[in-house]
């Protein structure tokens, strides 16, 4: 798993994908650059999204509000007060942990004891093995989920009484030790805020303390009524946008995953109070269906109810994915009730009401909202494309089985050779097709290295221009997955490439 992760790392450098920021100065911690194809996979996920969002429904539209906000926002939204990761040091290293993700690693080792007895059992069974029926009898299996329930839930109750002596008395009672160098050494838990403070404003005395925005709804709640009246939409419908947003994470690691600066992709679907079970159910199908579309798998998603919801919320659900370290959170599904609006309209003193013809009334909307991060998104199809694969004749070739529609190059160009002619004729195919798509040209190596460069970075087509070429306008195309080749006229790439990487 380790070693898969540090190839997907590795890779993504190699081909150009994702850099650590400033590298020369050694890098920020938890920050990232996207390089000329991690750009281009990072712009049409994000519009691979906008178009399933904005585009496909009538009644969602999209906005893009500035990262800098009023500061009572943050007030009324309850992150001034409540945007806290509890934080312990360990006394002996003076190294920083979150007190509740050391506590979650530790029911995370837990579980792989878990999938170890179910992988033991599975090859005792062979196909006569019930993966459901044995987690849910076995007495061992049972013994260990009830410990990480157990765990789990006194922690989030601890947490959400604010009883932060307990989280740290519980990470004694668990022995847990520092995970770089043993010690069990603690000092007591405190609650540190995650937003990152800023000035605006030049003299001292006028500046105004601002905050980045740690998520990007708040821009959409605050715009709720312009939109809605600018825009007359009834009730239901949604405003969407994608953005960045900023989080001063202490446990920031896993590359991607968890960054400081990152973006999220996030709608707020407006409904009428009364409404929410149905538009939760509908939104966790819905947005399971979008991920699915990509084709990357159903076994790796899954979805985690929530059981503690946070004080505003009235249900609330992740779609997990597997990624190289295991079933984590990539978008969430809440409902959230009137919270934010009346927040809004309790420190601003505006009204933020929709007056229902139907119903021959005005009220607060329920919200709906769903938010996933456009990186973590980045990060699962780039480590669920990244494969390597056995030839029949023996050698293995890397390749990047990107969902065409994502992949940031759709085709290479390539003349067999660099004379007679075959350039020219690259060139030209190239003229032709860069109106329609992202493609490249590349002259250099023998043509079975260029294959492989291309596979690697996860271009879906090769196309070859060879002798042949010039007597009957036909080239070469070949496929990245299954390395198949075809005869095909020049004319018709256009639409065997659109066919292939169009939504
Ligand atoms: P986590 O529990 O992983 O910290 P969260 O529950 O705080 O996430 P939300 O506040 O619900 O996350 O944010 C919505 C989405 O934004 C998450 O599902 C995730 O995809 C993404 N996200 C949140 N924090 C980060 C981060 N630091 N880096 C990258 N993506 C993030």
């Amino acid at each position: 798993q380790d070693d898969q992760f540090k190839k997907v790392i590795s890779h993504a450098k190699e081909y150009g994908y994702v850099f650590q920021s400033s590298e020369i100065y050694d890098g920020l911690s938890a920050v990232y650059d996207y390089a000329q194809n991690g750009a281009e996979l990072k712009k049409n996920i994000r519009d691979y999204w906008w178009k399933a969002m904005v585009q496909m429904n009538e009644n969602i539209v999209g906005i893009d509000a500035a990262i800098f906000m009023h500061p009572t926002t943050w007030k009324a939204s309850g992150h001034v007060d409540a945007f806290n990761d509890p934080l312990i040091d360990n006394k002996d290293s003076k190294k920083r942990y979150r007190a509740d993700v050391l506590i979650e690693d530790y029911c995370a080792k837990i579980e792989s004891k878990i999938d170890k007895e179910v992988t033991k059992a599975a090859k005792r069974f062979g196909d006569a093995f019930n993966k459901e029926e044995f987690v849910s009898t076995n007495p061992r299996v049972l013994g260990y989920q009830e410990k990480i329930n157990t765990i789990l839930s006194r922690m989030a109750k601890s947490l959400e009484n604010e009883d932060l002596a307990d989280v740290k008395a519980l990470i004694e009672e668990l022995e847990i030790a520092d995970p770089l160098t043993g010690s069990k050494n603690w000092t007591d838990v405190k609650q540190f805020n995650l937003m990152f403070g800023t000035k605006l404003g030049a003299s001292a005395e006028s500046a105004m303390d601002l905050y980045l925005r740690p998520e990007t709804a708040q821009g959409i709640f605050v715009n709720f009524l312009n939109v809605q009246k600018t825009g007359r939409m009834k009730i239901p419908f949604g405003i969407a946008q994608t953005g960045k947003a900023f989080r001063n994470e202490i446990v920031a690691r896993q590359f991607i995953f968890r960054m400081r600066e990152f973006e999220q992709m996030e709608m707020q679907f407006f409904i009428k109070p009364g409404t929410q079970q149905e538009w939760y159910e509908h939104w966790k199908e819905t947005r399971l269906k979008w991920h699915l579309s990509l084709g990357m798998g159903e076994d790796n998603y899954r979805f985690h109810d929530h059981e503690k919801l946070a004080h505003y919320a009235d249900a609330a659900a992740d779609i997990e994915f597997k990624f190289p370290f295991g079933f984590k959170e990539l978008e969430g599904i809440h409902s959230r009730t009137d919270f934010d609006l009346s927040q809004h309209e309790k420190f601003s003193g505006k009204k933020l009401q929709y007056f229902d013809p139907e119903e021959n009334k005005s009220y607060v909307p329920y919200v709906l909202e769903t938010s996933i991060g456009l990186d973590r998104m980045f990060l699962a199809v780039f480590s669920n494309s990244l494969q390597e694969e056995e030839l029949e004749n023996g050698t293995t070739r890397t390749v990047l089985k990107l969902p065409s529609v994502l992949a940031p190059v759709k085709a290479a160009i390539l003349p067999l050779v660099k004379k007679d002619g075959l350039p020219d004729v690259a060139r030209k195919i190239i003229e032709d097709l860069k109106w329609d798509f992202n493609v490249v040209y590349d002259e250099k190596d023998a043509v079975g290295r260029r294959y492989r460069r291309q596979d690697a970075n996860g271009t879906p087509f090769c196309i070859t221009v060879d002798h042949d070429t010039l007597e009957d306008n036909t080239v070469t195309i070949r496929h990245r997955d299954s390395m198949e080749q075809e005869r095909v006229k020049i004319e018709d790439l256009r639409d065997i490439i659109k066919k292939e990487v169009d939504v």
